[in-house]
């Protein structure tokens, strides 16, 4: 599944670099601190604005004229458009050398904010909850503040601001795998890339783990259709609630029983629609649901188990079924050398003790399409604010982000980029007098 070829090439150009501390030099890094200082304030005001006007998936219109006349005003090479509503700008350094790329998703999730901020969303039965309006605000800030140090960049730093994170409508394209289709990580080639999510955790801390850190998700669908009859007579009928309710409990033993324990994977019906009347046996039921899975032998496995428990259940009653399986999202998958080697740059703005690992979680992530070309860095930030109860999570109604987590999220893809070009062109080693 994973492009061995393309992350192999690439990794020639990126992971060879000296495992060290952080590359950019003291004054550089000084000067970032300033800059964000100076950007704070409009960049909240940036982040309160979207939250305010949440967009869904492929319909992030305002989101997209308002993350493209910043980057155009900033002097960048300013894409819209690609994969919809998606905006890229490529920032080209003082200096030649390799493209890395920040990657931030501008979608929101059809969710009625339940939050009393006093930027609350204004569009009603939608809204942020999944923190995208951060992750724009980040990106953007960091814009915002590399442009002012371009002379000092080695190489060049592509923006890409995507849509559809989250799902784009049915039958429609959309998301990171529109973006890689329309060329995103070429023109100039990119290299590498960094993305970030937030979590429920305090500000202040990271998590960051490699290899697979969040799951691969699929869809299904499954249509069961027996035979209707009356409801006081059901040895005339095939009655597929009774079926569906079965096959509910059966595949539940598909992960129980029939799956490694120690590769972790989640099967859950989300939905169940069917039967027409309290009185008449039921003639369809649909269900669907969701796979999470990290290894890619439990993704093939378990659509051909869900496939078998549901023949077998409805055959041994005299029903048809069918399923409609659909992957989705593949893993996110930090590559290990590159993870190694960008690991340094977190523990060197956020301090040894606040870089945590993580065990792989299974929510998942389009940032795995860009994963599978290049070499890709996901981390999580914390947006929780310490001292307080448990944050509300992520696509929650009343997730409230710590606001103090976007200036530090500036800091970290700063640096992560900088570090990433610079450790692409090491200085030259002192001349020794021994
Ligand atoms: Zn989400
Ligand atoms: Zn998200």
């Amino acid at each position: 599944m994973r492009n061995r070829t393309a992350l192999a090439v690439c990794l020639g150009l990126f992971a060879l670099a000296p495992i060290g501390l952080m590359a950019v030099d003291a004054k550089t890094s000084l000067k970032i601190d300033q800059e964000i200082e100076k950007v704070r304030p409009e960049i909240i005001k940036i982040r309160r604005f979207i939250h305010m006007s949440p967009e869904l998936s492929n319909r992030e219109y305002e989101t997209a004229k308002l993350v493209a006349a910043k980057l155009t005003s900033l002097g960048l090479e300013v894409k819209t458009g690609v994969a919809r509503t998606g905006v890229v700008a490529l920032l080209r350094g003082g200096q030649p050398g390799p493209t890395v790329a920040l990657r931030a998703d501008m979608d929101a999730l059809p969710i009625q904010e339940a939050t009393s901020v006093p930027f609350k969303s204004l569009n009603p039965g939608v809204m942020h909850a999944c923190g995208h309006d951060v992750h724009t605000s980040i990106a953007l800030g960091a814009a915002m503040v590399l442009v002012n140090i371009k002379d000092k960049i080695k190489g060049n730093i592509k923006f890409i601001f995507q849509p559809a994170e989250e799902g784009a409508p049915q039958d429609e394209e959309g998301g990171a795998e529109l973006m890689i289709k329309e060329g995103v990580l070429e023109n100039p080639t990119v290299g590498a890339i960094f993305g970030l999510h937030v979590w429920p955790e305090n500000v202040g801390q990271a998590y960051f783990s490699t290899g697979n850190i969040m799951a691969g998700a699929d869809w299904f669908e499954i249509q069961i259709k027996g035979r209707s009859a009356h409801g006081a007579r059901p040895h005339e009928g095939i009655d597929a609630v009774v079926l569906a309710a079965e096959v509910v409990t059966a595949l539940q033993t598909v992960i129980s029983r029939a799956i490694d324990p120690t590769d972790p994977a989640v099967l859950t019906i989300g939905k169940i629609e069917g039967g027409t009347r309290s009185n008449i046996i039921a003639e369809k039921v649909t269900l669907e649901g969701t796979v999470r899975a990290l290894s890619d032998s439990n993704r093939k496995k378990i659509p051909q188990l869900i496939e078998s428990v549901v023949k077998g259940i409805t055959q041994a009653f005299g029903a048809t079924s069918s399923l409609d399986y659909r992957q989705s999202n593949p893993p996110v998958f930090n590559h290990p050398e590159f993870g190694e080697t960008m690991l340094p740059t977190l523990v060197g703005v956020l301090g040894k003790d606040k870089v945590l690992p993580l065990p792989p979680q299974m929510v998942a992530e389009d940032f795995s399409f860009y994963a599978q070309k290049i070499p890709g860095f996901y981390f999580f930030l914390g947006v929780k604010t310490p001292g307080q109860a448990p944050a509300a999570p992520l696509h929650s109604s009343n997730f409230n982000p710590d606001e103090r987590s976007i200036p530090l999220g500036i800091k970290l893809m700063c640096h992560l980029a900088l570090d990433a070009l610079e450790k692409q062109n090491p200085p030259e080693p002192e001349p020794s007098n021994l």
